[in-house]
């Protein structure tokens, strides 16, 4: 890119691995395009306690077909998660794959959808439609296992390392009559 040239934010940055070219499609309904890449996880892809490391690798595998309001996008992203189990807070560490199914509109495409996705130029981004894809996948209480017992409310010791662990807790005084009425009688008891 020549110095001084002014790029509008808006546009996509076509360097960005979720930027795809659609000039090759040449606007001509029916035409295809596989597009395979590897791009670089952008940053804030997640919620507090889960999310994609920035700058881990998300795996594409898309089809571009030509139609005729634009291109429509399916395929599917591989994203790599991390995050902590609200129970025990172990590292939970899993792979998700999410399903892309997108129509971008040609500009100036008028389909009275102000929400529709737009190619910009001759480019999209995926990059919002990824986003909002793996928020929406996220676990909000993410779990190292759906049965995890988490950790003791007195001491904090992990109780999936200890599922016997206990504290000695003082007997409730209304049992203690109780407790000798279901005892035994011994000889002596019987003699008194
Ligand atoms: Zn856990
Ligand atoms: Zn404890």
């Amino acid at each position: 890119m020549p110095k001084g040239t002014v790029v509008t934010p808006s546009m996509p940055d076509p360097k960005s691995g979720f930027v795809l070219d659609t000039r090759e499609l040449n606007r001509r309904a029916g035409t295809l395009k596989e597009v395979t890449r590897v791009a670089e996880a952008p940053d804030g892809l997640g919620i507090g306690v889960i999310g994609v490391p920035p700058g881990s690798p998300v795996d594409l595998n898309l089809r571009l077909e030509s139609v005729v309001e634009g291109v429509l996008v399916t395929g599917t992203a591989v994203v790599q998660v991390r995050g902590n189990c609200t129970r025990c807070l172990e590292e939970v560490a899993s792979t998700e794959e999410i399903d892309i199914q997108e129509l971008f509109c040609y500009p100036g495409k008028d389909l009275g959808d102000d929400e529709a996705s737009r190619i910009e130029g001759d480019l999209i981004n995926l990059e919002p439609l990824i986003r909002d894809a793996v928020v929406l996948d996220l676990p909000f209480t993410p779990l190292c296992r759906p049965d995890c017992a988490g950790l003791c409310p007195t001491c904090g010791a992990d109780l999936n390392a200890d599922p016997n662990h206990a504290h000695a807790e003082p007997i409730d005084p209304r049992w203690t009559g109780l407790t000798e009425w279901t005892q035994p009688k011994t000889e002596s008891n019987i003699k008194e």
